[in-house]
């Protein structure tokens, strides 16, 4: 199918010549045997011989086939075990799905295959990294869809996700012989997913690579800017990094303390973020670097301890700032991260960043996940949390209340987010995204206590719902008896598993109220003597201006719609009782007439009409038909108060309808006069219309409140302008206040 085919895939290569071919071949081998030897340290007898029969089996599948540069495909692949096998520290496993990741999606080669030749968890990895095919509705956003899929399959096996990121490297690394469109797509995929990925999951340099291709290929000049002036400064910046280091390195070393200093230049992304956000050139970013010591501890000794001596050096000579201490030795990052970081002044007078690790530590920061497998059982902490992260990304992934937007903004945050560290009252530590609030605490601890929660003593004060948690903080949820929950609550959490059980709980409820307004609708109908079709039903929801049947019930049983209401629904629906079906050829059904007599139907003055009583249309009014099915044509006002619904719902019946009335026709026409009492009033009223207009009255009613005259005449008149006229000459009248039409 061509709609699967990879971008950077080129159809129709140009015949190469015998001599080009045996030149690949050999380059090909040469790749290959470099990807065996990067990964060799972590292999085991008999490895090799599977790597090899995954590599043949690529080769094959990806045979003749190039890469938009022109090259052979098969690099793309050799290339990305190479990357999770030297850049990423995994194994075999890793390697032969990295192999074969693009085989199911690019090549006749079936699952089923794989799974035979390299086993079930191979399969599942390569299964995870085939992209989902284009068969959901239009409404689906493939994207979200493969995202999901990526997702879902990373919470079983982390090396899908592992394996996703190294191919997204190696194509942000060559993603120059792309068409423009293509590079912004990937681009903006990488920046959105996979360079937040690579971050949770720890591969902090992998990470700045590829926030660096994407500005490239989004900023290509300031990149190319930026890469020029970290060139230019280079050497001065040496020389203060080994002014600074010295007498560090000198008291350590009569310490007797183990050690190495690295600084590390930020990426070019980060540095022109800092310009953008705080709106300032090159030259005043005054973090470009940060210091790092790593301590190399003796066997058994402390680690923790080695640090804070460590520290402890650092700032016998440079004066620290306490603001911009971090501790995350003690409290490690979810995603494991462990070290202790300061900023110190220098004696050029100048802020310094200094990382503080251990050389697991490091290599913790450094290798991620794959260093996570090295130092396992060592870490519990780690462990827990990881997975506690994962869990949470399957959470959102199954949870189905979520819209494809709204997923994937629920991942990107949950990636995303800082964290701060909080307590529960037996000291329990809890990772929960920045700017948490009481009410995400509560659904972390439980969703029991979630949907009770009224409030908490945070460090023994009583805080509401929604007050934003600090690091550090100890907190006590108070509880009702019986859940609480209001849609406010979803404006106060941050977390993707509390939003997610306010809305099922929301849904739930709103289903019961639902369910009950049905029920009192049907039992009000029954006894009113009708029938609960599908029809009546929507006519009930028009009525009562709803847009669907379930918003209907659910007004019934909340009560906004009290239920002796639905006997006014009856009363009108009795007097002007249309019966719509569905509009199979409902022109046949209906029936001419001989002559004209006021309104043209459609194209035809033949059909027979009759005008609805509930707005009274006379000639002048703007009007359109409607084809019932047992009173044939009803001609309403489309000002009519129930126009707007019946047009909504029953639009397909909806017909042209446009007057051609012979004068001599009388329509009638309610007037609503209300006045002071006054004595004379109703003379004057009579006396305008029937003498000087000459139009015939053929009722009055007149009731007097207090003073106020409240009086009701209905005419027969020939048109609406004749109408307004009427009620020009009727409001001029000494003590009249207010004069409209009304339905008779
Ligand atoms: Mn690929």
């Amino acid at each position: 199918m061509s709609a699967s085919l990879p971008t950077d895939i080129k159809k129709s290569p140009e015949p190469i010549s015998p001599e080009q071919l045996e030149l690949e071949n050999k380059e090909i081998l040469k790749r290959y045997r470099h990807l065996l030897r990067v990964a060799h340290s972590r292999l085991k007898p008999g490895d090799t011989k599977i790597i090899k029969a995954a590599f043949n089996l690529a080769v094959d599948a990806h045979r003749d086939v190039r890469r938009k540069s022109g090259e052979p495909y098969i690099y793309h692949p050799i290339e990305v075990a190479r990357i999770v096998a030297e850049e990423m520290g995994m194994g075999t496993t890793s390697i032969i799905s990295a192999l074969l990741h693009d085989v199911v999606e690019d090549s006749n080669y079936e699952l089923d295959v794989i799974e035979a030749k390299f086993g079930k968890k191979v399969a599942r990895i390569v299964d995870g990294l085939t992209k989902v095919p284009r068969v959901f509705g239009e409404d689906k956003s493939m994207q979200a869809e493969t995202f999901r899929k990526v997702l879902l399959s990373m919470s079983e096996d982390i090396r899908v996700v592992l394996v996703k990121i190294a191919d997204r490297l190696h194509n942000m690394r060559t993603l120059d012989s792309m068409a423009k469109d293509k590079q912004l797509k990937i681009k903006a995929e990488t920046q959105f997913l996979y360079a937040p990925l690579a971050h949770r999951l720890g591969f902090y340099n992998i990470k700045s690579e590829l926030d660096d291709l994407c500005l490239k290929f989004s900023n290509r000049a300031a990149y190319e800017q930026i890469l020029e002036k970290i060139q230019a400064t280079q050497i001065a910046r040496d020389r203060f990094i080994k002014d600074f280091k010295k007498p560090i390195a000198d008291d350590l070393t009569a310490n007797g303390i183990k050690f190495t200093i690295k600084s590390r230049l930020k990426s070019v992304a980060s540095i022109w973020n800092k310009m953008q956000k705080q709106q300032i050139p090159f030259e005043e970013v005054y973090d470009l670097f940060a210091i790092r010591i790593i301590a190399d501890p003796k066997p058994s000794e402390d680690e923790k301890a080695l640090c804070w001596k460590v520290y402890s050096t650092v700032t016998d000579h440079y004066q620290p700032n306490t603001n911009r201490l971090r501790d995350w030795i003690s409290y490690p990052k979810s995603n494991g991260y462990e070290s202790l970081q300061i900023t110190v002044m220098s004696k050029k007078g100048q802020w310094v960043e200094v990382q503080i690790r251990t050389t697991r530590m490091d290599d913790l920061a450094e290798k991620g996940f794959a260093a996570h497998y090295k130092y396992k059982g060592n870490h519990d902490k780690l462990e827990s949390n990881l997975e506690k992260w994962l869990s949470l990304m399957r959470d959102n992934v199954e949870n189905n209340t979520l819209s494809d937007l709204e997923f994937m903004d629920e991942v990107r945050d949950s990636i995303f987010n800082d964290e701060i560290y909080v307590f529960t009252p037996r000291g329990d530590l809890r990772i929960l995204p920045l700017a948490a609030t009481v009410l995400d605490f509560a659904f972390e601890i439980h969703s029991e206590i979630g949907s009770c929660c009224l409030g908490a003593k945070v460090n023994n004060k009583l805080v509401p719902l929604n007050y934003e948690l600090q690091t550090g903080d100890q907190v006590e949820i108070l509880k009702s008896s019986k859940p609480k929950i209001t849609e406010d609550w979803l404006r106060f959490v941050k977390t993707s598993k509390a939003r997610s059980k306010i809305k099922l709980f929301l849904r739930n409820e709103h289903k019961n109220i639902t369910d009950n307004g049905r029920e009192i609708l049907y039992r009000k109908l029954a006894q009113l003597k009708l029938q609960p079709s599908d029809t009546l039903v929507f006519q009930v929801t028009d009525f009562f201006e709803s847009t669907t049947p379930t918003e209907l019930y659910y007004k019934i049983g909340m009560g906004i719609i009290d239920h002796t209401e639905i006997k006014r629904f009856y009363e009108t629906y009795e007097k002007s009782r249309p019966v719509y079906t569905r509009p199979k050829d409902f022109k046949q059904e209906l029936k001419k007439k001989n002559s004209n007599d006021g309104i043209v139907i459609g194209d035809s003055a033949e059909f027979e009409y009759s005008l609805s009583s509930c707005c009274n249309p006379i000639p002048g009014d703007d009007i359109f038909g409607i084809v019932t099915v047992s009173r044939g044509i009803r001609v309403h006002r489309t000002q009519c108060p129930n126009a707007v619904s019946i047009m909504a719902s029953y639009g397909e019946r909806i017909i042209k309808a446009v007057w051609d009335v012979d004068s001599s026709r009388k329509f009638d026409v309610g007037l609503h006069i209300v006045g002071t009492d006054r004595v004379g009033l109703v003379n004057d009223v009579t006396r305008v219309i029937s003498n000087q207009l000459k139009i015939n009255i053929s009722s009055l009613s007149i009731t007097t409140k207090g003073n106020v005259f409240d009086g009701k005449i209905s005419l027969g008149v020939q048109n609406t302008s004749q109408v307004n006229d009427i009620i020009q000459q009727i409001k001029n009248i000494k003590g009249v206040i207010d004069i409209h039409r009304f339905e008779p």
